[in-house]
């Protein structure tokens, strides 16, 4: 295939030129002014930019949530993703309390296989594990390994889990990946919400407040400092964890940070009248001023990678929430929560750089 005439972006720079690609798909050529070779297939790209692959770094695709799944399995998604210009997701596998790590790895492996596009995996655990899993993990290809701070009835684990993780993950030469909001201060407020009667969808928002994001990212960099651990906080979604990801990293904790289209480009007026249900995700969508501040914390280095964190429902499934009710959800704690993004995250990265 001979794509020509294009504006050709790599490790180089910029400039214009002409890319060949071989038989096995990879690319043999890239020079100015190639002339289509017999048979070959022509694309002409002219007035277009000509891109590496993109990577999108946190994906949930088929993942069951309570009585419903994710909308978009390997196939849908990963089609998304190639139409949207990304051809290497990396999924997160959660392993439920109790479960089996590897037997659940082999299971998203078989939902992975038709994958479209290249991908990898991610490890959530959601309790401690021995070291040995953490081994087991890296000789197969996963070296990244997530920790939840947030959802203590199902996924949250531990100051001293977290340390465990840290030390073993730093032996085996492998990254910590965190959602970082404090789990327990929010269940706390989001009883109070309910008990009081404010069950309105913009309560996701309010009961899940940014100081308490930046809270969990001030102390998972601080756990990684103590630990000499190298840790990833996934979507940071505002001010203040920004600010902790910052304070960090200027002491010198290796800890890199990952925000999603999301959180640059919606806020949290979208959780007010009737499409409020559809907006939910965690952390929620803030003020307007939060993203301001990521894309400066993009522009400036603090902020590394835009991920999407895509994770779409059918509508259907959002009213009837976690548990599956026929009758709707009861209230907003049932509302499974993520957003799609693989088909438009590059895209709006560069509308923000533009
Ligand atoms: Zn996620």
């Amino acid at each position: 295939m001979l794509i020509r005439g294009g504006v050709v972006f790599d490790a180089g720079g910029e400039r214009s030129a002409d890319v060949r690609t071989a038989a096995d798909g990879r690319i043999a050529e890239v020079a100015v002014g190639l002339d289509p070779l017999p048979g070959e297939q022509v694309h002409e790209a002219s007035g277009k930019l000509v891109i590496p692959g993109g990577i999108d770094a946190h994906t949930h695709l088929h993942m069951p949530v309570g009585a419903v799944r994710v909308s978009d399995d390997f196939v849908s998604g990963t089609r998304a993703a190639a139409v949207g210009g990304t051809t290497t997701i990396i999924d997160y596998v959660t392993v439920a309390r109790g479960d089996d790590p590897m037997a659940t790895v082999a299971t998203w492996r078989s939902w992975a296989e038709p994958s479209v596009v290249d991908w990898g995996l991610h490890l959530t655990f959601t309790e401690a594990v021995p070291e040995s899993v953490v081994a087991a993990g890296v000789e197969m290809g996963i070296t990244s390994f997530k920790l939840y701070l947030a959802y203590p009835d199902r996924l949250q684990v531990d100051d001293g889990t977290i340390v465990r993780l840290m030390r073993a993950a730093r032996r085996h030469g492998a990254l910590v990946t965190l959602h970082c909001e404090n789990g327990g201060a929010i269940e706390e407020l989001r009883r109070e919400a309910l008990a009081a009667g404010r069950t309105g969808v913009i309560e996701h928002a309010r009961t899940r407040p940014a100081v308490l994001e930046g809270e969990a990212v001030g102390r998972a960099a601080t756990l990684a400092e103590i630990t000499g651990a190298s840790i990833y906080i996934v979507h940071v979604s505002s001010a203040p964890a920004l600010a902790a990801v910052r304070s960090a990293q200027e002491r010198g904790v290796d800890v890199k940070a990952e925000t999603c289209p999301q959180y640059l480009y919606l806020d949290s007026s979208r959780l007010e009248g009737p499409d409020a249900i559809d907006f939910v995700c965690t952390p929620p969508l803030r003020d307007p001023w939060h993203a301001e501040e990521l894309w400066e914390g993009l522009a400036r280095g603090y902020i590394h990678t835009v991920a999407t964190d895509h994770c779409p429902f059918w509508r259907a499934d959002r009213r009837a929430g976690v548990a599956g009710r026929p009758g709707g959800v009861t209230d907003l704690t049932a509302i499974p929560g993520g957003l799609p993004g693989h088909a438009t995250r590059l895209a709006l990265v560069w509308q923000g750089v533009r």
